[in-house]
Parts: structure tokens; C-alpha cells; sequence
């Protein structure tokens, strides 16, 4: 259905289907997709068995396949062309938004990990923080990615150990001792 031009003028730059495009490929940063997989995964699938359906199937392709220039050309994604097909991948670049104003970021100027205390099971749970900066707010700090870690057992843990087994040892019956069988 066709909206007026004021709708159009007022509606968003499709915030909406680049956000679902960037999270999509950010969340399978490892791999790197054909723009027909990233519709497929993100099911706005291509219909073609009916000459109508093909024909706005097309449209809603080229739709797309725009959506997907545009963010590479914004530098949120890199294509390659590998064996005949192009391929998409995510950038790298994490964006985030200034919580004052919510203008999206797209580098961090610095990145950092920090790990939190171990805990009983001796996992850590390490951040990566993004520094960003809002050129009306100034610096702001994100958490980039929560990751569980396993940590070297603690000299804690080692006591700990080195203490079950003396126990387990003292509970063994003395050679030569009489043992039930
Ligand atoms: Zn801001």
C-alpha cells in the first residue's frame, strides 16, 4: 500500500531491517554468508513460484540487496567475492549508542578486557569495554561481550585439593591392617 510523502519524509532511514542485517551477521561473525542466506536467516524468504510472487520477490530482493550496499558502504560490512559468489560478512566494528542522546557510534576509540573474581567452580567472567565517543556528549563506556572464562585454580583451590586427598589418604586402612572382603 503507498503511504504519503510526509510518512515517507518522516519515517525512519530503515533503522529497523539494518539493525536486524547487523545483528544477524555480528551475532555469526565467523562466517560469511550470500545475501540470499542473510534473507533466508533473517526469513524474508524469495518466493518464486508464481509469476506474480517472482515478480515482487525480485523487487523485495533489490530492496534488500540495497539495504546491503549501503551498509557496506557505511563500513558496517565487507563482502568478498569467493569462488563466483559474493559473500557478506560483519565488518568487525562494534557500534553502540550514547545513552544521552542514542547516536550510534561505530568505532570504539579503545577496547579493553577486564575479568572479574573467580568464582567456586574457578570460572571468571570476562568484559570487553568499548570506549566511545558522542561528539555532543563526550566519552561513554560500553560492555562489549560477556564471556565466561575458566582461570587457573587459585592457591585457595590448591589448599583445598592437597587437603581432600590428605583426607582420602588418612581414611585408607594401614598395610597389613585386616580389611573385610
Ligand atoms: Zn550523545
Amino acid at each position: 500500500m503507498p503511504i504519503a510523502k510526509q510518512e515517507f519524509e518522516n519515517g525512519k532511514v530503515h533503522s529497523t531491517l539494518e539493525d536486524e542485517i547487523l545483528s544477524f551477521l555480528n551475532e555469526r561473525k565467523d562466517r560469511a554468508f550470500t545475501s540470499q542466506e542473510v534473507m533466508e536467516g533473517l526469513s524474508y524468504n524469495a518466493e518464486f513460484s508464481t509469476p506474480e510472487i517472482s515478480k515482487m520477490s525480485s523487487f523485495t530482493i533489490a530492496d534488500f540487496t540495497t539495504f546491503l550496499h549501503h551498509l557496506v558502504e557505511k563500513g558496517r560490512l565487507k563482502t568478498k567475492i569467493v569462488r563466483g559468489r559474493m559473500y557478506i560478512m560483519a565488518a568487525g566494528e562494534i557500534s553502540a549508542r550514547c545513552p544521552k542522546c542514542g547516536a550510534e557510534v561505530i568505532r570504539p576509540e579503545k577496547t579493553w578486557k577486564m575479568a572479574g573474581r573467580p568464582n567456586k567452580k574457578g570460572e571468571r567472567l570476562q568484559l570487553q569495554i568499548g570506549l566511545y565517543r558522542c561528539p555532543k556528549h563526550g566519552a561513554f563506556r560500553t560492555v562489549l561481550e560477556k564471556q565466561k572464562i575458566q582461570s587457573a585454580p587459585t592457591n585457595r583451590v590448591k589448599r583445598k585439593k592437597r587437603a581432600v586427598k590428605r583426607k582420602a589418604a588418612k581414611k585408607k586402612p594401614k598395610s597389613g591392617a585386616w580389611v573385610p572382603i
